[in-house]
């Protein structure tokens, strides 16, 4: 059960296949599961693989297997986003249906020009010239978001109706992420959603979604990232490097300290079992560092 809420806890891990785990999804993966541990809870995982252009399904297998060969073994069965495109559709169709989704054609170029205005007003029904591809974007309320991130503490964030508007289906056919990642947080029936907080600002948004299909919000927490030596978030895009499944136990003792938990001297030869152990035993998310911590030198 979840202190916060008295529903059964559920928390999950969802990385996008764009490559193998590094240490920072690594730090994610843990402060995720561990949190769902201490409250008895399940943890899932769910691969995002939404976007065929940046993904590899060899990159799935190789997620899975860091996992397993870190000990973080999950409950139930992965999910795995790109079988669900059906379900996506369902709920674009109801936020059409309501009004809160229209058609945009407007291009990158032409939003920006006009400070994020939509110049062919497709949130009132107006067109882009025809023969443009066309996305489906959500339609925000504007809004002064409040909430207490269970780790960040409490948060404001400012949503613009129109400037904001994020894509739930991409021009090129693919559904986006503010759309599937809300649909399967809601049939998955999440309660915490821990995560990096390179997230945080798509939390309002996700939110407003959720209210739109009449959904109770979870609770959030938001880790703070991790930075390469040049200061930069660890990603794929800046060549963070894989993690060594071949040392486990020394990535999560990096891991635990990220988080500000202080694994003691004696277990620094500890298998990565015995780490875990102890940490679903000390976890204590107030000890998580609020600001950006630099990854460990190789
Ligand atoms: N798939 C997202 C990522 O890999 C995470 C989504 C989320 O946790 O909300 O960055």
């Amino acid at each position: 059960m979840s202190a916060e809420t008295d529903t059964p806890y559920r928390g999950r891990f969802a990385p996008s296949p764009t490559g193998p785990l590094h240490f920072g999804s690594l730090v994610t993966a843990l402060a995720s599961y561990l949190e769902a541990r201490c409250h008895d809870g399940a943890w899932l995982v769910r691969i995002e693989d939404l976007d065929p252009l940046r993904e590899s399904p060899q990159a799935i297998d190789s997620i899975l297997h860091s996992l397993e060969a870190h000990s973080l073994f999950w409950d139930e069965t992965v999910r795995r986003q790109s079988l669900r495109l059906d379900r996506y559709r369902q709920l674009l169709d109801r936020l059409i249906q309501q009004r809160r989704a229209y058609t945009c054609g407007c291009s990158r170029k032409e939003l920006l020009a006009h400070g994020g205005r939509h110049p062919f007003k497709c949130r009132d029904g107006g067109h882009a010239p025809p023969e443009r591809p066309l996305a489906t974007r959500f339609a925000l309320n504007d809004e002064v978001a409040r909430w207490q991130d269970l780790i960040l503490g409490p948060q404001q964030q400012t949503v613009n109706a129109e400037l904001d508007d994020p894509v739930l289906l991409r021009k090129e056919g693919f559904i986006a992420y503010q759309l599937a990642v809300v649909a399967d947080d809601i049939d998955q029936d999440i309660s915490h959603v821990i995560r990096g907080s390179d997230l945080l600002e798509t939390t309002a948004q996700q939110n407003q979604i959720r209210r739109a299909l009449k959904v109770a919000l979870p609770e959030y927490g938001h880790i703070p990232v991790i930075l390469n030596q040049q200061g930069q978030k660890l990603s794929k895009q800046n060549y963070a490097p894989a993690l060594n499944d071949d040392a486990p136990a020394n990535n999560l003792w990096h891991a635990l300290q990220a988080l500000g938990q202080q694994p003691p001297p004696e277990l620094a030869r500890a298998t990565a079992d015995e780490l875990l152990a102890w940490a679903r035993t000390n976890w204590c998310r107030a000890r998580i560092p609020l600001v950006s911590h630099q990854q460990p030198e190789a």
